[in-house]
């Protein structure tokens, strides 16, 4: 007398998030992400959304970081450059050709 056990129903016009199956109110499982047909829909859903933000915490300070490492690394680089220029200007004065750009990074750098 008792259901045969698999009960269809009404359709809710929502599909699950993870399967796609239709969703009705014999096996809707809500959720903070939606709904879903089943348990383990739900549970695989939640996995998922759990592992990308894992991994978009794990990615973002990373490369944040490395952005700015490069960047000062390039800002280092072009000091150094100038640094040398200027310092070479001062060893070497009588080289005509460096002589304008030593004047402008001289005065630049104030030394
Ligand atoms: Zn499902």
């Amino acid at each position: 007398m008792a259901g045969s056990g698999k009960r269809t129903g009404i359709d809710m016009g929502m599909r699950c998030k993870q399967c796609n199956q239709p969703i009705t109110s014999g096996n809707i499982t809500d959720s903070a992400f939606g709904v879903f047909c089943s348990e383990g829909c739900k549970e695989k859903y939640e996995t998922f959304v759990q592992r990308a933000h894992q991994l978009e915490s794990m990615r973002r300070p990373f490369s944040l970081a490395r952005t700015l490492k490069t960047f000062i690394g390039k800002v280092i680089v072009i000091l150094i450059l100038l640094v040398a220029l200027g310092v070479l200007g001062t060893v070497m004065p009588d080289i005509p050709i460096l002589s304008d750009i030593v004047r402008s990074v001289r005065d630049f750098l104030g030394i």
